[in-house]
């Protein structure tokens, strides 16, 4: 699968190709004969804000390939035949043929994150929802999972990224508890999820992931919002940081900490991760 942000079909590209939907929207696949690796290749325009094509390329099981960009005409080239994967985790990642998706619980070990109103501890609610979330994930198998942390120990911010970056991930999901500090005037009264994301390749990701998060939650929607966050500025993947609800607020959080909100927002992350990638 390769997304191509900031993109778009060229008016003329609408019905060259086969399989061009009827209403114009340039989607549709090419017919693959003669290529025993390769069983179908689809394009669609995955979002319109930002404008981004995407393309999937269909392989017989897991496939080795070399993604290579020539600066000067633009030519993505993915060459099938290469004998190996030029990163080492990546091997992986074609072995298995399926997307891989780290799970980020923020915070861990000597860092509690935000505490609540009665006390708990940020790091341990969102380890709770990651590791549901995984649960879910591994139990389908449909893509590999790989946690930064699956217990309560202490991890930088790059120490996330370089886990992403080695496991070569299609995404990057960390999960957090937002917190006002006790001076904030009114502070009880603000509530409700929201989804960061830094680099704008995020965006459709973020609109998807949040469109869940908040079907999960049932809490007030505060929106998606933009910001220079180290995990999800630093990924190379498409990331977003889900900021479940507030700690500091007496509704959110007795709902955070029970079993069923945790269910429900790890059950919504799977569809949204399940949408994003089209499985
Ligand atoms: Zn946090």
């Amino acid at each position: 699968m390769i997304d191509f942000p900031g993109a778009a079909f060229a008016p003329d590209f609408v019905g060259s190709l086969p399989s061009v939907a009827a209403n114009g929207t340039p989607q549709g696949k090419l017919d693959v004969a003669g290529y025993p690796l390769v069983s179908e290749v689809r394009y669609a325009l995955f979002s319109t804000s930002p404008s981004t094509v995407r393309f999937v390329i269909q392989t017989v099981g897991g496939q080795p390939y070399q993604l290579s960009t020539d600066n000067s005409t633009g030519l993505v080239t993915i060459d099938l035949n290469a004998l190996s994967n030029s990163g080492g985790a990546g091997g992986d990642t074609a072995a298995s043929g399926k997307p891989v998706v780290v799970l980020d619980a923020g915070h861990g070990g000597k860092q509690s994150g935000a505490v609540s109103i009665t006390g708990k501890l940020e790091k341990d609610i969102n380890l709770a929802i990651v590791n549901k979330v995984g649960a879910l994930l591994i139990q389908d198998g449909r893509v590999d999972v790989v946690f930064t942390r699956t217990n309560d120990i202490t991890l930088g911010l790059q120490d996330r990224v370089n886990i992403a970056e080695a496991a070569n991930a299609n995404l990057f999901i960390s999960v957090h508890g937002n917190s006002l500090p006790e001076a904030y005037p009114n502070r009880e009264k603000v509530n409700g999820s929201e989804t960061y994301y830094s680099r704008t390749e995020s965006l459709p990701l973020a609109q998807i992931m949040h469109k869940h998060l908040v079907a999960g939650t049932s809490f007030k929607d505060n929106g998606i919002r933009t910001k220079s966050l180290h995990v999800t500025r630093e990924t190379s993947m498409p990331a977003v940081l889900l900021e479940v609800g507030y700690m500091s607020s007496a509704a959110n959080e007795s709902a955070m900490l029970s079993e069923q909100l945790q269910n429900n927002v790890a059950r919504e992350i799977v569809a949204g991760i399940y949408e994003y990638l089209g499985l």
